[in-house]
């Protein structure tokens, strides 16, 4: 079936402009950039390219809206939440395609994508309607103690190009059902899935200047005044460690409130007594979830031992049998990486595992022609020497490497500056939550290798960031506490 007519369409049905008080408008100058197809290199379309000036007018929208919208009932809040819930179930075969064209995660995932934004809406709807506050007697009596929440004020929110509408939507629904406008700035490589989200926004009833959207190639320009302008009160920032330090930095003026969601190098722990079957699916899904570039991808697999040749003969078995193809084409596994410098990077660290003694067991080498493809690749006996046990790889590539001891592979997953995630399988429940409990991450996965969920707080510590999203704690990220002292 020829799918060209509906990839023209998607792309043509989104909105080109820049969200701004309500309105889809050009940029101040006129200027616009391209947006690529990352499965052909070809352009897809052009989008109105932010200038310092449409950053204002944004600030200006933002602040405006702010307090009658802190003001609405949170029910109305909600329902714009569960209103545009709907919006995405409903599109939610066009913008699977529109996702799958400008960032080239095959269709299914790309649905799946979708399903997980909208599921972000969903949960803060909930939350929205539940924010509690407090009413105490002081410890020494006679006065009485009020606690409510207030929202926190206009937020910048700043998103990366690996998951373009799921990263917007944890922050966008939080910060609408607390009450707080947001500017948003998407990745300048996907900001087709944000625009056409912020159509559905509109749609759903979110009155003019509660949010807007600033695709620009100019980032740092546009949001360091925006962060400098003492009228934003929060930054959330999902993205590269090297630029949150940046961000961190510049929001320290004005002393905002920051969520800083950075990067990952997860550790996929396989003990001797494992299901080696259910490790390999685990590491399938760790590893390949987005063709690998994922804040939570496995980038060091440690396997005990005894199974490593066995876990390693069924993961390159696995991985060499997933169909590479353009994101769109039925029955395809693994889609492009992002671009070519992308790709270069994966190459780079693959050649230096393997000229530091690491085996390929499948793949290893980029093919020729059109798009940014790498195969599925196995590397074992990987030294932690190699470059690719201290960097994302942000790649299909499935690194492992050997241990002999738990308190061996604790002190190796620990040695790294990021802390989001680690994997743990293990027949063993207490061992299983040993090792859990000895991991320096904010989340572990515990005989699962998935463990995004709106409904759970995800973040990291160390320089994998700052804060939680989802879960009750995703709120709270938009919310001061007051406390109002009464004498009685
Ligand atoms: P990135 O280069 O840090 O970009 C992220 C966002 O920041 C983009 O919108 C980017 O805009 C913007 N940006 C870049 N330089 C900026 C500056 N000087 N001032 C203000 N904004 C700036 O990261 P990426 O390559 O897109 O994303 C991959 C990274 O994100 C990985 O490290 C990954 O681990 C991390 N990540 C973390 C999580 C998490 O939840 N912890 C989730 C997903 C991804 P442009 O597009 O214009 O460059």
């Amino acid at each position: 079936m020829d799918s060209e007519p509906n990839e023209a369409r998607v792309v043509a049905d989104v909105p080109k402009g820049l969200l701004v008080a309500g309105q889809w408008v050009e940029a101040g100058n006129g200027a616009t950039f391209d947006v690529f197809d990352p499965s052909t290199g070809e352009v897809l379309c052009a989008v109105a390219d932010a200038t310092p000036e449409d950053g204002r007018r944004a600030l200006d929208a933002a602040a405006g809206a702010q307090k009658e919208f802190a003001a609405t009932a949170p029910r109305a809040r909600a329902d714009m939440l569960v209103a545009a819930f709907d919006l995405l179930h409903e599109r939610i075969e066009d913008l699977a395609l529109l996702m799958t064209l400008e960032m080239g995660k095959p269709l299914a995932e790309a649905r799946g994508e979708i399903a997980y934004a909208a599921e972000f809406f969903r949960h803060f709807a909930e939350e929205a309607v539940r924010i509690e506050g407090g009413y105490q007697t002081a410890p020494a009596g006679g006065s009485r103690f009020l606690i409510t929440k207030q929202p926190v004020g206009p937020a910048l929110l700043i998103t990366p190009w690996n998951f373009p509408m799921a990263m917007g939507t944890r922050k966008i629904g939080p910060a609408i059902a607390a009450g707080c406008t947001s500017i948003i700035k998407p990745a300048q490589q996907t900001p087709l899935s944000m625009l056409a989200l912020g159509e559905v926004l509109r749609e759903a009833g979110v009155p003019e200047g509660v949010v807007n959207i600033l695709p620009t190639t100019r980032p740092g320009e546009i949001t360091e005044p925006l962060l400098r302008s003492g009228v934003i009160r929060k930054l959330s920032f999902t993205g590269s460690t090297g630029v949150g330090r940046q961000l961190l930095a510049q929001s320290a003026e004005q002393v905002l409130r920051t969520s800083m969601e950075l990067g990952g190098n997860a550790g996929f722990v396989v003990l001797e007594d494992a299901d080696i079957d259910e490790a390999v699916a685990g590491a399938m899904a760790a590893k390949m979830r987005n063709t690998g570039e994922a804040c939570t991808a496995a980038n060091r697999i440690f396997v005990q031992r005894s199974v490593i040749d066995e876990f390693g003969d069924r993961l390159a078995k696995a991985m060499s049998e997933l169909p590479v193809g353009r994101g769109v084409e039925e029955g395809v596994r693994v889609g492009p990486l992002i671009d070519e410098k992308a790709r270069e990077k994966v190459q780079t660290l693959v050649d230096d595992a393997v000229a530091g003694g690491a085996r390929v067991l499948t793949g290893g080498a980029a093919p020729d022609g059109p798009g940014y493809f790498y195969p599925p690749t196995v590397l074992t006996g990987v030294p932690a020497s190699a470059k690719m046990a201290s960097e994302e790889i942000f790649g299909p590539v499935a690194p492992l490497t050997p241990f002999d001891t738990e308190d061996e592979v604790v002190a190796a997953v620990n040695d790294t500056e990021y802390g989001l995630v680690n994997y743990v399988f293990t027949n063993d429940l207490r061992r299983g939550l040993r090792v859990a409990e000895a991991l320096e991450s904010g989340m572990v996965g515990l005989n699962q290798g998935v463990v995004s969920n709106p409904a759970a707080p995800f973040g990291g510590v160390k320089a994998s960031g700052l804060g939680r999203e989802g879960g009750r704690a995703g709120i709270e990220e938009y919310l001061e506490t007051k406390y109002v002292g009464i004498a009685m």
